[in-house]
Formats: C-alpha cells, sequence, structure tokens
C-alpha cells in the first residue's frame, strides 16, 4: 500500500498537483487498505490523509496504518480545508471522472484552493497488478470454477434461468464470495443469442443453448467467465459450428496475447476468426476487458483499445456469436499478461457440454 501512495505522488508531481482528493471506493481502497464505504483521502506529495468519521475511524487505523487518520465532526470539506492550510496546499486534484457536477460546486464554495479536474490517475496505476493481488483474483477464480462444475448437476431440461442463476450465487456465496461480480446472465435458447440477458423466469428446453456469464468478488476482487452448455440432447451441426469458431477465435486470441502488444491487435485475432467463418456481423462487441477491484477496467481488448499490454495487466477474452431467433455462444476466461505469452487463471473445460 505504501508503495502504491508512493507511485501516486510521483503522478502528482508529474501533473504538478499539491494533491489529489480521493472518493471512488475501490481507489481508496486500493490506495490504502481501507474498505470502509466513506472516507475522504487526501494524498499530497508527501503524506497520506484519511477523514473519516466515527463509524469509520477505528477500522481505519487498522487497515491503513500508513495513513494518518482523522475523524471529522460535521464537515469532511471543513477538515480538509484546514489540512489545505497546515500543508500549504496551492493546487488541488479530484477525481473528475467520478466526482458529480453538484460536488464540484461544492468543493468550489468550501475549499478554499485552486482546484483542477484529473482522470483515470489511480487507475492507471491498477492496470498493472502485482502478485497479491493476483492471488485474490486466483482466489475468486478458483470458487467460480468451483460453481460451474457444481451448477452442471444443476441444469436440468424444464428448470428456469433465474433458478440456475441463483444456484451460481449460492455456492460461491457458500464457498468464501462476498458478492456476486455482476448480475448474472443466463441465457437459454433465443435468449442467448442476448449478450447482456440477464438471468429470466423462462424454462430451459430440450436442445437449447445455454450461456452463463458468471462471477464473484473475494477479498475486493472479481472474478468474471463464461460457458455455454447445450442442455439435454446432442448438438446439432449448426450448434457445433458456431460453437467451435467461438472457440477457435478464443483459443486463438490468448495464444496471441504477450506483453507489448495494443487491444486492439488482440481483439483483432478473435474478430478475424469469426469473420472467416461467416459469423463477422455476430461479433458486437469486444474481445475483453480488464479486471480486478472491478468488474469491468482497463486495459480494453476492442477495435478502440489502445493501452499497450504489459506484463501483469489482467484481462478477460470473451469472444460470441450471437445470431438472432437462433441463439448465440460465448466463452470467456481470465488472463495474466506476460513477456511473451499470457497465463491462463480460469480451468474449467471448453469443449461443448451436453448436461
Ligand atoms: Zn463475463
Ligand atoms: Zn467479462
Amino acid at each position: 500500500m505504501k508503495e502504491r501512495i508512493e507511485q501516486l505522488q510521483d503522478v502528482l508531481k508529474e501533473e504538478k498537483l499539491d494533491g489529489i482528493l480521493i472518493h471512488n471506493p475501490e481507489n481508496r481502497r486500493y490506495l490504502t487498505g481501507f474498505i470502509g464505504t466513506a472516507g475522504s483521502l487526501l494524498v499530497t506529495k508527501g503524506k497520506a490523509i484519511l477523514v473519516t468519521d466515527f463509524r469509520y475511524t477505528n477500522q481505519a487505523k487498522y487497515q491503513a496504518p500508513h495513513c494518518e487518520v482523522i475523524e471529522f465532526k460535521d464537515s469532511n470539506l471543513k477538515v480538509i480545508n484546514d489540512l489545505i492550510k497546515r500543508e500549504s496546499l496551492e493546487i488541488l486534484g479530484f477525481e473528475g471522472e467520478f466526482e458529480n457536477y453538484n460536488t464540484y460546486l461544492k468543493y468550489k464554495e468550501k475549499l478554499n484552493i485552486e482546484l483542477k479536474s484529473t482522470k483515470n490517475l489511480v487507475k492507471k496505476l491498477r492496470l498493472v497488478k502485482g502478485n497479491e493481488e493476483i492471488d485474490k483474483l486466483k482466489k475468486a477464480i478458483k470458487v467460480t470454477d468451483e460453481a460451474f462444475t457444481n451448477i452442471l448437476d444443476h441444469i436440468e431440461v424444464g428448470g428456469v434461468e433465474r433458478e440456475v442463476a441463483l444456484e451460481l450465487e449460492f455456492f460461491m456465496k457458500k464457498n468464501g464470495a462476498t458478492d456476486n461480480a455482476f448480475d448474472f446472465i443466463v441465457a437459454s435458447g433465443e435468449r442467448s443469442a442476448l449478450p447482456h440477458g440477464v438471468a429470466s423466469d423462462k424454462k430451459i428446453k430440450k436442445g437449447e443453448f445455454l450461456t452463463m456469464d458468471f462471477g464473484c468478488v473475494f477479498d475486493g476482487y472479481n472474478s468474471d467467465m463464461t460457458r455455454t452448455v447445450v442442455v439435454g440432447e446432442q448438438p446439432t451441426e449448426k450448434q457445433k459450428e458456431v460453437y467451435y469458431a467461438v472457440l477457435k477465435a478464443q483459443e486463438e486470441a490468448i495464444k496471441g496475447i504477450k506483453a507489448g502488444m495494443k487491444g486492439s491487435e488482440v481483439d483483432k485475432i478473435a474478430r478475424h476468426i469469426i469473420k472467416e467463418a461467416g459469423y463477422g456481423d455476430y461479433f458486437g462487441h469486444g474481445l475483453g476487458h480488464g479486471v480486478g477491484l472491478d468488474i469491468h477496467e482497463g486495459p480494453r481488448l476492442s477495435p478502440k483499445g489502445d493501452v499497450v499490454l504489459e506484463e501483469g495487466m489482467v484481462v478477460t477474452v470473451e469472444p460470441g456469436i450471437y445470431i438472432p431467433e437462433f441463439g448465440g455462444v460465448r466463452i470467456e476466461d481470465i488472463v495474466v499478461v506476460k513477456e511473451g505469452g499470457c497465463e491462463i487463471l480460469t480451468q474449467s473445460p471448453k469443449e461443448l457440454i451436453v448436461v
């Protein structure tokens, strides 16, 4: 945590800021270890000060030992204004991509300092994951893999999508997950052609594709995986064709990933394969996204992904084909970018499974 604050302090110097006010919960957690839901973090060139209220003071002292913790009584901004004076700050940054306009007006009114909006300063630091972060991601992913193995015993013809989602959630929480990473997608039959078909009351029919996109939170870190199975009988030729086109695109993209590539170049590998298979019009979203304290973060693997991948970045690889009135397939794993390749963290099988 101390090194993360120091990295941000280097950024402050580059950005010519005397300090920055952090309120985004994930950024605050990343920099301090404090997981409370309220608190203002003021990082100056030499200090990290956490201003919080009675509910969180002890917790903040315990979780963020390298921060000076100050408890405010009526107004956090009054305390921050006093700190601006105490630390002789002249230019203060705030998280422009996160704070809203009314908050900005309040800062302008209450804080006696020149304000400067910043964008993604901490998010950029979060792009490359350290080993302890990757360990937490691995734990989240392990529970998710186990949930997939478990769910295969619970899927049946006549079952309801929402019940599948509920069983996934129950299993992961029972095995240590603190939360769902997002609203699970459980989409069967024609609904599997909806890339974001959140679980519904639909009953699963014989011979349908069933796409499940789910994940959990473990120690603040998110997992994210998608598998598509066929329910009740052997797949048709067309189902196999679509499935294996997606799988080939996914596996080739994973084989291609290495440090030094742009996100758009990885996207291109998968997009090209799906186009060659004749389904280019049916893959309408980006190939993948970064994952960590947020379920969707940088870098993006998409036609617009201009971030150059570095060792330690963690991304999903999730191509799909979605054909209206037929159904869809998506396969999603999480990988860690390495020099010369990547490490696949998701362990669940990818052959087309019939349940
Ligand atoms: Zn997903
Ligand atoms: Zn995803």
